[in-house]
């Protein structure tokens, strides 16, 4: 289907052509400078000590898990209303997702609810920045420290977010993130995770190929020497051509940052008049990274708005139907509807409108107007 009002584009035009042309000149397409280059800058941006570039922010999660050896037998804390990666990562690792509820005005996991899901096999808490509003990490934090738990934060949408003064990973043990094709930031696919444990580092570089002790840009550079597998590692490296996609959109992320915030306060203003649609709120002291603009649709059935703007031809999305009532979750752990009441009210409402960098706000403008008219 193609879409009048497309619900996400990408800005990459010759900036990037340009850095992948670079990486085609030279002979390492795979994991090298390029990459080096990026993971510097990137844990810069994050203000942490180290960055890791991986093939996927799925990768990066299963990474963190096994580094920190949470596997069979153990159980993660999370939330219901994501993207399926995050417990499918927790499941790739051999550990059980525990679902909490959420927060109902702004989705993000519910930090009062903790608690009371922790037991003795509770490993970690994996608190996903929804929508890229971080979450309580300061309560999250402490619930971690208390029983001794680690803190692994899903910040596919948060690239651009800050809380309290601390950004994704200066909590948490490690902060994973996504460049798919629809993020912030896109490579078309991959991801990176950051972190301040030196040690975990060291261990998840290991992890990310294979265990090996050299690199094939380094054996290509030094010359061939011999190599070791130590661990037990995986395939999840990212190569030179996505991190030379990555490198010039860090230079824009500011001002891609201004546009989305300029577009969310530009429908927030325009909804606020209408009776049957609400807007999540944005915590005190907290800049959103504004990677998607849900609403929750309470005046007509969601479904029935998305048709109205479907034949509009306006592109559309729904962030999230909740994890447990996915046909694999209820048939493995025998979730039933009501379990989790917050995230099924949202995943019942909730709908996700066109949202990107370079919509014109006249776009802005007509979404909201079929909306007007389809209540
Ligand atoms: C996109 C996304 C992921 C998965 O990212 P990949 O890079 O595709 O693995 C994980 N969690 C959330 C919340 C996401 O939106």
């Amino acid at each position: 289907m193609s879409f009048r009002i497309p619900f996400f584009r990408h800005d990459l035009g010759e900036p990037e052509l340009q850095a992948v042309g670079e990486v085609f000149a030279s002979p390492i397409l795979t994991t090298g400078q390029t990459v080096a280059t990026f993971e510097a800058r990137f844990a810069d941006l994050l203000g942490c000590r180290h960055a890791l570039a991986v093939t996927s922010c799925t990768g990066a999660l299963h990474l963190s898990l096994l580094a920190l050896d949470i596997g069979p037998g153990d159980e993660v804390i999370t939330t219901p209303m994501t993207f399926i990666a995050t417990a499918n990562a927790i499941m790739e690792a051999g550990a059980t997702p525990v679902f909490v509820d959420v927060e109902p005005d702004t989705g993000n996991l519910d930090a009062a609810l903790v608690e009371q899901a922790i037991t003795p096999r509770t490993r970690a808490i994996l608190p996903v920045h929804l929508y890229g509003q971080m979450c309580d990490m300061n309560a999250l934090r402490a619930l971690a420290r208390a029983h001794g738990l680690a803190l692994i934060e899903d910040a596919a949408h948060c690239v651009e977010g800050v809380r309290e003064g601390f950004r994704p990973g200066q909590t948490g043990t490690t902060a994973c993130f996504s460049f798919y094709a629809t993020k912030n930031l896109t490579c078309g696919e991959g991801g990176a995770l950051v972190t301040n444990d030196t040690a975990l580092y060291e261990k998840l570089r290991l992890l990310r190929l294979h265990g090996m002790t050299a690199t094939g840009a380094e054996r290509a550079e030094k010359g061939y020497r011999h190599w070791d597998m130590t661990v037990m590692g995986w395939k999840y490296n990212m190569s030179n051509i996505e991190a030379a996609i990555l490198l010039p959109q860090m230079q824009r992320i500011p001002a891609n940052l201004e546009r989305r915030h300029r577009l969310a306060r530009l429908y927030e203003e325009r909804l606020a008049a209408m009776k049957g649609i609400r807007c999540f709120v944005t915590r005190p002291d907290t800049t959103h990274a504004r990677h998607l603009f849900p609403i929750l649709v309470d005046a007509i059935p969601r479904d029935a708005m998305i048709q109205v703007l479907q034949e509009s031809g306006v592109g559309v999305a729904v962030n999230y139907r909740p994890v447990h009532l996915t046909r694999y979750m209820r048939e493995t752990f025998g979730y039933r509807p009501g379990r989790f009441p917050v995230a099924e009210a949202i995943g019942e409402r909730v709908l996700s409108l066109p949202f990107f960098p370079h919509m014109p706000p006249e776009m802005v403008h007509q979404v909201c107007d079929i909306i007007a008219e389809a209540l």
